[in-house]
């Protein structure tokens, strides 16, 4: 068999240098686990704007479309803010999810005990949390019509449409109780069909897809209280399966429950290809940081975790995603620090560059 294929498009400010600690670690699994991956790299964003004038070049595009997984490290910058909305690095971004159509997006919250300190919580509220946000990301009210600003009598109207059907629904939700599966068997649906007839159907869906998945514990939650119970008491969810727009914020709620920027990796999923795989993009949650590109000071956790994240989902190699979570776990538990981390007293921050060679030297570790 091939080996499985990689695009990996590092992009503009930090994300080139935050993609080579992940290209230590594709290369250490090729070396170490004898687990080789065809990798390919290319541009996105002001990087490809800068070289053919469009954030995403068709043959990007048609590349993505054929790997096992693209890999992407962040886009944007203050250089292209004035560029035309059409050609903004965003829109390279943008267009991969789009013909990709990647409908689920797995925002794990997931706390290392020894950054609990780091959360704006209690630290036995965080210590230990390992939740996963599954959002759609393809529909909803930021996609349906009608939409605009229209005026009506002597003012203006602003008009969204949240607008769901059916197998927009059950396909999110098949992805939550697939995933919910691999994890601890509870999936929390969260809507608001108290007040949109769009969270009724959404609910009823979820509740069908969810008679395929018996051994799934699915419980039901209005967003807003799902919200509170986010930050009262996180560890009671497992998985949490919820619209574009409810996800989009419940997302960034858990994801700041466990402190840092640099450490957040997210996952968005498509339909399966036909050897099986789901079409893929795994990228870190931040940005292109440009306040802190070019000094080597970035962490590279998210994207490493990023990468963890694609070992398991699109390669089901979930013991090797173990593993280099655990080497992650291991370099904080053992104090090295990048910047964003600091918080203890007499710490030195290691570069980005030393980050990725203490997670390899744990990954070597572990052997
Ligand atoms: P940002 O995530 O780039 O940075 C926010 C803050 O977090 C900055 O102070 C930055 O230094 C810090 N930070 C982010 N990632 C870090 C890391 N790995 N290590 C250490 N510190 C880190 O968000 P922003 O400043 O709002 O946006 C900067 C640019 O990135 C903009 O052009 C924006 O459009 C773009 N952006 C891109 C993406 C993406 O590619 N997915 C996401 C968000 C923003």
């Amino acid at each position: 068999m091939s080996n499985p294929s990689i695009l990996i498009l590092p992009g503009d400010g930090i994300g080139p240098e935050v993609m080579a600690e992940v290209k230590k670690v594709i290369s250490w699994f090729g070396s170490k686990r004898d687990q080789q991956f065809d990798v390919s790299e290319d541009l996105v964003g002001g990087a490809a704007y800068d070289a053919h004038g469009t954030p995403l070049h068709d043959d990007t595009m048609a590349k993505a479309q054929e790997v096992d997984a693209v890999l992407l490290g962040a886009v944007g910058g203050p250089k292209y803010d004035t560029l035309d909305f059409s050609v903004k690095p965003e829109r390279g971004l943008l267009r991969l999810r789009k013909e990709m159509d990647l409908f689920s997006n797995l925002r794990p919250a997931q706390c290392f005990d020894a950054l609990a300190d780091f959360s704006s919580l209690k630290k036995d509220v965080v210590a230990g949390l390992d939740i996963m946000i599954v959002r759609e990301l393809t529909s909803g009210i930021y996609f349906g019509e009608p939409r605009g600003i229209i005026e009506e009598g002597n003012e203006r109207v602003g008009i969204n449409t949240q607008r769901y059907t059916e197998s927009e629904i059950d396909r999110v939700a098949r992805s939550a109780f697939e995933l919910a599966m691999r994890r601890g068997k509870k999936l929390c649906s969260m809507e608001k069909a108290n007040v949109m007839e769009s969270g009724i159907l959404w609910r009823e869906v979820v509740t069908e897809v969810g008679q395929d998945y018996p051994e799934v514990e699915l419980s039901h939650m209005y967003a807003d209280a799902g919200a509170m119970q986010l930050c009262r008491w996180p560890k009671q969810f497992d998985v949490i399966v919820t619209d574009n727009l409810f996800g989009d914020l419940l997302s960034d709620a858990a994801a700041m429950l466990t402190g840092s920027l640099g450490m957040l990796p997210s996952a968005s999923l498509g339909a399966p290809m036909e050897n099986g795989r789901p079409k893929a993009l795994y990228e870190p949650v931040h940005g292109s940081a440009p306040d802190i590109a070019g000094q080597g000071k970035a962490n590279p956790i998210a994207c490493i975790l990023s990468f963890a994240m694609a070992l398991r989902y699109s390669f089901d190699l979930g013991a090797e995603a173990d593993r280099l979570e655990q080497a992650v776990e291991k370099v904080l538990a053992d104090g090295v620090r990048t910047a964003d981390l600091l918080g203890e007293e007499g710490v030195t921050p290691v570069t980005t560059s030393e980050m990725g060679d203490a997670i390899v030297a744990a990954l070597d570790a572990s052997l």
